[in-house]
């Protein structure tokens, strides 16, 4: 039986300074996954604190994104540029109790400090000036300063769920800034503080996040909190076997759509980066990933994102998704007017397993539903299937066969045509491809009795005439 914690709290808290990288997808889907696996929940918080790199229009790109991807959070989005108030708070909380200390040091002090470090050869640790002046009972009354955190000696060890003991000496960490000048709270502070009034129990993040845990860890303890369970995620790698950037391909969730991705097998592929469900098996429905996830299966080393592999997984949901799902994904994609929903599904049957991308569909879809005036034939399919003065009496005899069937289905149009070609003694193919070029301008296409079907009678008799009326061409 599983194993059920309804008080296990995660959260996805993305900073909106961009697009949710893949990194970050990956994030939430295994904070989703583990909340859903133990039955607890999980939040998303947006931390907005810096005003600078912020945007509210990356915040709500972030939050549509994730609903893309079927990322369902249970709680949020909160954001913390509502809690500045409450961040301020707990600093002066923080200090009353002695556990942070008013830094008055200025820029250009600190600034001579580290020089003074690089010129030794030292590397740079605040003075504690102002903790020792702290100490000693000094206050000031300049208007000007910031909370620094007032770091316990000793070294800080904890066990990441993924990475095991993870030990860090106390000399590593310098008294960290948890207020700026403008009373603005570090994200140090903003992250443990809300952890803590979130009642977050696992905080599952990238690795370029392992060395703030210390800090954090501290600063839970000062605040009299448990610290939560940390799992840092392994780094996702380029082709290059770089960090994944825009010099190797597409970094966003948003890119991915926009190539005609489906969400499903984008969250297929993001899974399993750094996860896997044993043996070989690589598609998996969210239920199946529900089922199987954990944090602690996730693989230390870096995960490689091949790009390659996604368009393959795609390719493998689309040909497997119903017709009638497909259809909202493709829409944004489609540059033709759909006059009939029937038959967009039955066209979309007939090609869902001919495209790797939502893209690709829309393009396989397109000569289905353009005006019959407009087939541009390939001047390839056209050397091929429309030379010689067979195929204009072919297409004559074919025009009449066709306008005579009874019933318009792919038995009887395949059966009209072996008659055709029976009494003429020559193969189908000879009746076939030039056929094939009349209707889709093209030399191949699904199955040609499908296609007449997926026309419908009127198209198909107003393309064979149309291309009639032009041979011979070239
Ligand atoms: N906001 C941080 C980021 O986007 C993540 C913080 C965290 O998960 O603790 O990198």
């Amino acid at each position: 039986m599983r194993e059920i914690n309804d008080r296990m709290k995660l959260r996805f808290a993305p900073s909106p300074t961009g697009y949710l990288h893949v990194g970050g997808a990956r994030t939430a889907i295994f904070n989703l996954l583990h909340a859903r696996r133990y039955g607890g929940t999980m939040l998303l918080r947006i931390e907005d604190t810096d005003a600078e790199r912020s945007r509210q229009h990356h915040a709500e790109q972030i939050v549509a994104s994730l609903e893309w991807l079927g990322v369902a959070w249970d709680e949020g989005p909160i954001y913390q540029s509502d809690r500045i108030d409450r961040y301020r708070q707990r600093a002066i909380e923080l200090v009353e109790r002695g556990g942070a200390y008013r830094c008055h040091c200025t820029v250009e002090e600190l600034e001579r400090e580290r020089e003074e470090a690089e010129k030794d050869g030292r590397s740079y640790r605040y003075s504690g000036k102002c903790r020792s002046a702290a100490d000693r009972g000094e206050s000031r009354e300049e208007e000007r300063f910031v909370v620094r955190f007032r770091v316990p000696p000793g070294p800080v060890d904890f066990d990441d769920l993924i990475r095991g003991p993870v030990h860090f000496e106390g000399e590593t960490i310098d008294d960290f800034v948890v207020l700026r000048s403008d009373g603005h709270p570090t994200y140090h502070l903003s992250v443990v503080v809300d952890d803590i009034d979130m009642g977050i129990t696992i905080v599952a993040r990238g690795d370029d996040h392992l060395s703030n845990t210390p800090k954090h860890i501290l600063l839970f303890r000062a605040f009299g909190a448990e610290p939560p369970q940390f799992a840092h995620l392994p780094l996702i790698l380029g082709s290059d076997r770089k960090r994944l950037s825009k010099r190797t391909g597409a970094t966003s969730a948003e890119e991915y759509r926009e190539m005609g991705i489906l969400p499903d097998a984008l969250f297929n592929f993001l899974l399993l980066l750094g996860w896997s469900p044993g043996g070989d098996r690589e598609i998996l429905t969210r239920e199946e990933a529900i089922e199987a996830f954990d944090l602690r299966d996730v693989h230390k080393a870096p995960a490689v994102f091949d790009a390659d592999k996604l368009v393959w997984m795609n390719g493998q949901y689309l040909s497997r998704k119903p017709p009638e799902e497909i259809v909202p994904h493709l829409e944004p994609f489609l540059t033709v007017a759909i006059d009939d929903g029937e038959r967009l599904l039955r066209v979309i049957r007939l090609n869902q397993a001919r495209g790797r991308t939502l893209r690709d569909l829309a393009e396989l879809i397109a000569p289905y539903f353009v005006d019959d005036e407009t087939i541009a034939y390939d001047d390839e399919a056209v050397k091929k299937h429309l030379k010689g003065a067979d195929v204009t009496r072919r297409l004559d005899a074919l025009l009449e066969a066709f306008s005579a069937l009874g019933e318009w289905n792919e038995a009887a149009a395949e059966a009209a045509l072996r008659k055709l070609a029976e009494g003429e003694g020559v193969s189908a193919a000879k009746y076939i491809h030039p056929l094939r070029v009349a209707l889709m301008g093209v030399g191949n296409s699904p199955p040609i009795f499908d296609v007449m079907i997926a026309l419908g009678r009127e198209r198909t008799l107003r393309r064979l005439r149309r291309l009639l009326e032009q041979l011979p061409l070239g």
